[in-house]
Parts: C-alpha cells; sequence; structure tokens
C-alpha cells in the first residue's frame, strides 16, 4: 500500500482546479480519474461562459465565488495562454412585461457586487447585434466566453509542475477513515490501495454516491440530489450574433441562449429537463421548444436550422419547483472528519467559480495561504 499525502477524487475541471491548489501547498496529490481522459463529464458539456455573477443570491457561495472566480480567471487565461474572450453579454426582454424582470435583474446584481450593468434600449441593442428582436436589454460588459478544456489542461499542467499525479481508468471504490486518514481502494485495470491524509470528492454528478462509499461518514451527511438536463442545439454556419445572447431566466436554468464558441459557431441551449438516470443523448424532438424559444429574440432563424448538439447535467441539490440551492462545500466543520472534503451541486456557475471553489477546499483543509494567488474572497 502506497502513502501519499492527498487524493482528489474526479479530473473536471474541479478536480483539477483542487489538485493545482493543494500541488501548490506541496500536498503532491494523486488525482482519480475513472474514464481515459480528462474532463469528459460537465466540465465538457457546458456554455463555456464566464459569467458575470448576476442572478445568484445575495451572499450566497454562488455570487461570491462567481465574481471572485471571474477576475481571477481572466488573469489566469491571460497569463497562461488560455483562449478566452470578453465578448460581453445581452440579457434580452422580448415583451414589455418582461423589462421589469431586467430592472430586477440588474438590481440583484448591483447587491451582490456586479454594479455594471447597464440598460440598453430597443434601438441601442439592435444597432449592434441587426438579427436581434427585442424591447430592451440589459448589457453585461465583463461577461466572456473560454475554452473550458485548454483550461482544465492549464490547471493540470500546474498542478503537474508541482508534484500530482493524475491517475486515468482509476475509479475510487471505497474509502474508511482511520487514525491518521483514509484507506482508499481504488479499482480498474491496475486496482491498488492507497493511505492519503486527505481525500477530496469532486466528482461531479458522482459526488454523492463517492461520498457514501467514505466508511466512517455518517450518510445522513450526504445530501439528496436531482438530476437536470440541458440540451444543446447548433446552428450550421456562421453566428448571427457576435454578442452572448440571453432571455430573461426560467426555473432552473437561464434559459435557452446564445452560445458562440471561440471559433465563431453558435449553439443554444441548454434548455431544462428533469431526468431520473445520466443521459447524455439529445432527443432530436426538443428541436420544436428551441425554435419557438429561439424566435421569440431571433424571428429569422429558419426551419430545419437546428442540429441536436449536446447535453449536460445539473447536480441539484433542490427538485423541480424548489428554490434553487447554493454550492455546497462540505468539509471538517461540517462532518467532524479530519482532512476530507466533499463538493456537492457544483453546476453552473461552477467552471467560472473553480479557482475560489479550490481555494475554499484549502480553507476547509487549513492549508498555508498563497498571497501570489490574488484576489480576495
Ligand atoms: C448544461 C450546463 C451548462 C453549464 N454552463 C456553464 C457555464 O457556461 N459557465 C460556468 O461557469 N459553468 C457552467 N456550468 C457548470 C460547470 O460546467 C460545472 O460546475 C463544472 O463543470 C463541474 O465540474 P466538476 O469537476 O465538479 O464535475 P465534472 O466535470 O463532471 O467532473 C467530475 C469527474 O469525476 C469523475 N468521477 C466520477 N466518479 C468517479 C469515481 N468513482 N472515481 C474517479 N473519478 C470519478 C468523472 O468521470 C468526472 O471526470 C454548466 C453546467 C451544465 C450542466
Amino acid at each position: 500500500m502506497e502513502r501519499v499525502k492527498a487524493v482528489v477524487v474526479g479530473a473536471g475541471v474541479i478536480g483539477l482546479a483542487v489538485a493545482r491548489r493543494l500541488a501548490l501547498a506541496g500536498l503532491e496529490p494523486i488525482i482519480l480519474e475513472k474514464e481515459s481522459a480528462i474532463g469528459t463529464e460537465t466540465s465538457s458539456r457546458n456554455s463555456e461562459v464566464i459569467h458575470a455573477g448576476i442572478y445568484y443570491a445575495k451572499g450566497s457561495l454562488k455570487a461570491r465565488c462567481c465574481i471572485a472566480g471571474k477576475w481571477w480567471l481572466y488573469r489566469y487565461c491571460e497569463a497562461r495562454g488560455v483562449p478566452f474572450r470578453r465578448c460581453g453579454k445581452l440579457i434580452v426582454a422580448t415583451s414589455e412585461d418582461q423589462i421589469a424582470v431586467l430592472a430586477q435583474i440588474r438590481a440583484n446584481a448591483a447587491a451582490i457586487g456586479m454594479p455594471d450593468l447597464e440598460f440598453w434600449s430597443k434601438e441601442r441593442a439592435i444597432a449592434l447585434e441587426p438579427a436581434l428582436r427585442c424591447v430592451a436589454a440589459l448589457w453585461s460588459p465583463t461577461t466572456g466566453i473560454v475554452d473550458s478544456h485548454a483550461l482544465m489542461l492549464a490547471y493540470l499542467a500546474d498542478a503537474e509542475a508541482n508534484g500530482a499525479i493524475l491517475a486515468l481508468r482509476a475509479p475510487f471504490e471505497r474509502a474508511q477513515v482511520v487514525a491518521d486518514g483514509f484507506l482508499i481502494e481504488v479499482g480498474g485495470a491496475e486496482p491498488m490501495r492507497l493511505h492519503s491524509r486527505v481525500l477530496v470528492n469532486a466528482a461531479g454528478l458522482a459526488a454523492p454516491a463517492v461520498a457514501r462509499r467514505i466508511d466512517g461518514l455518517d450518510p445522513a451527511k450526504v445530501p439528496p440530489q436531482w438530476l437536470c438536463k440541458g440540451n444543446y442545439f447548433t446552428l450550421s454556419g456562421r453566428s448571427p450574433f457576435s454578442r452572448l445572447i440571453y432571455p430573461v431566466p426560467e426555473q432552473a436554468g437561464l434559459g435557452v441562449h446564445v452560445t458562440i464558441d471561440l471559433a465563431g459557431q453558435c449553439r443554444f441551449g441548454p434548455d431544462v429537463e428533469w431526468i431520473d438516470e445520466i443521459d447524455y443523448d439529445v432527443d432530436p424532438k426538443r428541436a420544436e421548444s428551441f425554435y419557438a424559444e429561439v424566435r421569440k429574440y431571433w424571428p429569422d432563424l429558419a426551419d430545419g436550422a437546428l442540429q441536436p448538439g449536446y447535453a449536460g447535467i445539473r447536480p441539484k441539490l433542490a427538485p423541480k419547483g424548489a428554490p434553487a440551492a447554493d454550492f455546497l462545500i462540505q468539509g471538517p466543520d461540517a462532518h467532524g472528519i479530519p482532512g476530507l472534503v466533499n463538493l456537492f451541486g457544483i453546476e453552473s456557475p461552477g467552471l467560472t467559480a473553480s479557482w475560489p471553489l479550490a481555494e475554499l477546499v484549502a480553507q476547509k483543509l487549513e492549508l498555508r495561504s498563497l498571497p501570489a494567488e490574488g484576489i480576495a474572497l
């Protein structure tokens, strides 16, 4: 059995950000990933938007981590050559009654520390985005897009340069809490047993399942989780928009919006589909509701222009119809086990918030702070 200082379960954007942070603190973590590559689940099935921090509840981790994460991410991408673009986003009202919703969104953003949203007239919005139909809009200048895979590779490179080791096809099977850490069983083609002082569960959708397999953790501490799928449809040809276009948000999601990628291609989504089992197939029949939603702000969308794209799944800690839950970062203060941190419910804006989430894990583990990393949380 090998003795190590730290194990991180999951090589999505959060596991990799955490591994980077632990490596910078000298913990030389082993990253266990059950798949044969990094970032094959939620971290590569999202909108790749650097969110500004607009909709989240005042005082929530989502609000704090999104805003701090955004500023940090722009700086990091610049320094590390990770492709990104600060393209901005328009939130559009397509009927007079939605103008009041724009005002509420702007007030909420200002209350959580984002005072820079601008109210735009229909004429101003359409002058810049001629394909758009709206009655008014909110302009968010600090929203952007990022190459999420390049970001994960940069986190991994930093982690490995500081002693981390990535183990692919290495599924976490179970762990047992012992006096000085954890005995961890790893499956796959080359099963192994590890003894680690620190265990961070960043298994995304599987985080509750992983936590339930930690013998010694009170199962009552593992929150229930619901799955909410978001389907995307793609548009062939160039994007009609050069900025991100969002309708006013809906329950459980931000509405079927326009996301552009760094190559100028455009996709629509994600919608909201509550599901019981993980399934990434996109049902072509859902296109019907996409045409209806998108034509509210882009009436020129031609019949037959949308193709099924991909889907991602939101790990929800609150069921359909209930108010959105916050990120849950559970450390020794919550469950009483030194060295263990579980990350639950890391839905949007998890990509934007990856650095602050890693920083909060470090705080739970009482690791030394790294002043060079910058931004206060
Ligand atoms: C539809 C959608 C759109 C989104 N859009 C945005 C956006 O535009 N901007 C934004 O900021 N955020 C967005 N998000 C949120 C963001 O994508 C997630 O918060 C983030 O990717 C979560 O990363 P993760 O590392 O927690 O999970 P994952 O990327 O799912 O990584 C978990 C990893 O753990 C591995 N794993 C699981 N079980 C085991 C095990 N037993 N052993 C070893 N490995 C295991 C998995 O294989 C996986 O690689 C979106 C999310 C969704 C669903």
